[in-house]
Formats: structure tokens, C-alpha cells, sequence
């Protein structure tokens, strides 16, 4: 396996390659929610590339750019062991040559953003799908695999692919929870115990709702209450319902129903996100 940190060697490796690319872009600190997309990845193609990058053009002012967890060692050890051929670490002057605030960006339709995730983390997806874009471009991937735990970013990656005619497919990846439940994530490192303890609340707040759903006369009204009084101490952002293909806003819960939930915990003000479809 190779880890390279520049594009003049990302180039020269990937033109060496021969048969299907498939890429798993991450910011790293990667999990058994990462591995799961890497394996994947691994399965279904001849070469597999992991890249690794802590993308400052995603993050906030007052967001966690400079605590996010950073660990290339045990990264690339994980990545070995499934078998990936190149692990993608660039250095942000690799990627912003000409300066982060002069980059040409990709920004998704106010539909897409203006809600949800987007609502409150303002610029967050122009800076996801741009270096996407530069990653498809790069890595010349026939692949990419992304997680359903970010299904807002997801749907994004899925539209911008359609609307600008990558040769690309977007694979998705279901969520990996721990044994309890808890969606993994690299921000769940931030938590402490008690703040672990709060944070399983929000998948039981979905799976509750699942359970709920089942009876045909439920309404969103019901199920918020019933998910905040699950979540008491958590500092809800949104519980929202759209349709998971079209991702329009739900005024009532039907079969096509995907429930979104973000929110922050009280001492360490982790921000944590999760989803479920409420119908199989
Ligand atoms: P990140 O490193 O957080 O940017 O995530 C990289 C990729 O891993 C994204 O496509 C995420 O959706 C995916 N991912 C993160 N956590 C999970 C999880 N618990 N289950 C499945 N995929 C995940």
C-alpha cells in the first residue's frame, strides 16, 4: 500500500493502475463505520483508494477544524489490513494550491442546503462537494462510497454527480452502530461518559419512531414529542422528515419517510447526527 501526501504522486500511481478504482473519501479517524465503506470498496473493484483529508473549506468559524481528531498512523495500518492500495493524504496546499479562498467552488442549490445540516452549518456542503469534485477528478474513481449516516450529504453528492455528468457511481453505505445502537462517528471521541450515556437517546429516538410508525395514524407532532422527551439534556438542532428520494421536506410521514435528527450534547457541545428510513 502506498501513502502519498501530494498529486504529482497520486497521478503517477494512478496511471499505473489497471482495472475499476474505487474511492472512500474520509476526513480520517477512521472507524468500524469507515472500514465498513472501505471493505466494501476493497470488494468491488481491482484497486482500492482511501483518501484522507481534513477539509477546512467544510468547517465552520467556530466549528471543530483544529481538534479534530487526527491519527494517519492507525488510519493507514486499518486501510492496509483491508487491502486498499493507496491511501490519499494531501496537505492542504496540495489541494488549495492557489489558496482556499480562491478556489472555484461547487455549489449545491439553495433547495438542497437550506435546510437540515445546511441550515446551520452555512457554506458546509459548497466545501464538501468541492473537494468531492476534486477527489472524482484526481482519483479518476469508477466508485466513490459514501455513508447513509450523512444522508443530507449523500443526496448532495448523488444530485451533483447527476447534474455535472460525472462518469462516476455513488455507492451507498448503510450505517454502522455500535452494540447499543450509538451511530459510530469520529466525533463521538469528544463525548464524555455521561455524554455517551445522553448520546444513545438519539437512536432510540428513531428507533422508537420506527416503532411508532406502525400505527397508521401516527403524526410528525406525535413523534417530535415523543423523540424530545427521549432526548431530554441533548440540545436538539432538528428532528425533521423528508422523503428519502427527493429529499423535499414531509408535512406527514409516509412509506418514503427518512427521519433526521442533529444535535449537540450539553458539556463538550459535540454536534452528532443520525437517520433512519421509518419503513422498510
Ligand atoms: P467522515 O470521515 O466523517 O467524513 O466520513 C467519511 C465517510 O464515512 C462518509 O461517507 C460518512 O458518511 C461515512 N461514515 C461515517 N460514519 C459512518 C457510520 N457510522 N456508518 C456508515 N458510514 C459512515
Amino acid at each position: 500500500m502506498k501513502i502519498l501526501d501530494n498529486i504529482a504522486d497520486l497521478k503517477k500511481e494512478i496511471s499505473s493502475l489497471k482495472g475499476s478504482i474505487g474511492l472512500v473519501p474520509t476526513m480520517g479517524a477512521l472507524h468500524k463505520g469507515h472500514q465498513s465503506l472501505i471493505e466494501k470498496a476493497v470488494n468491488e473493484n481491482d484497486n482500492a483508494i482511501v483518501s484522507i483529508f481534513v477539509n477546512p473549506i467544510q468547517f465552520g468559524i467556530n466549528e471543530d477544524l483544529d481538534k479534530y481528531p487526527r491519527c494517519l498512523a492507525s488510519d493507514s495500518k486499518l486501510c492496509e489490513e483491508a487491502g486498499v492500495k493507496i491511501v490519499f493524504a494531501p496537505k492542504i496546499s496540495q489541494m488549495y494550491a492557489e489558496g482556499k479562498e480562491n478556489l472555484t467552488l461547487i455549489c449545491p442549490p439553495y433547495s438542497a442546503v437550506d435546510k437540515l445540516c445546511g441550515k446551520s452549518r452555512i457554506g458546509h456542503f459548497d466545501g464538501v462537494a468541492s473537494v468531492v469534485a476534486k477527489l472524482f477528478n484526481l482519483t479518476k474513481a469508477n466508485r466513490a462510497y459514501f455513508g447513509q449516516k450523512d444522508a443530507q450529504q449523500l443526496f448532495i453528492i448523488q444530485k451533483m454527480v447527476r447534474d455535472l455528468n460525472f462518469d462516476i457511481e455513488i455507492i451507498p453505505c448503510p450505517i454502522v452502530r455500535e452494540e447499543d445502537n450509538l451511530a459510530l462517528s469520529s466525533r463521538n471521541q469528544y463525548l464524555t461518559k455521561s455524554e455517551r450515556a445522553l448520546a444513545l437517546n438519539i437512536s432510540k429516538a428513531l428507533f422508537e419512531a420506527k416503532k411508532l410508525a406502525k400505527t397508521n395514524t401516527i403524526t410528525k407532532r406525535a413523534v417530535i414529542d415523543n423523540s424530545l422527551k427521549i432526548m431530554e439534556g441533548l440540545e436538539v438542532e432538528y428532528i425533521e422528515f423528508v422523503d428519502i428520494n427527493t429529499f423535499e421536506i414531509q408535512d406527514e410521514i409516509n412509506k418514503n419517510t427518512l427521519m433526521l435528527i442533529a444535535s449537540r450534547t450539553p458539556e463538550t457541545k459535540t454536534r452528532l447526527i443520525d437517520n433512519m428510513k421509518l419503513f422498510d
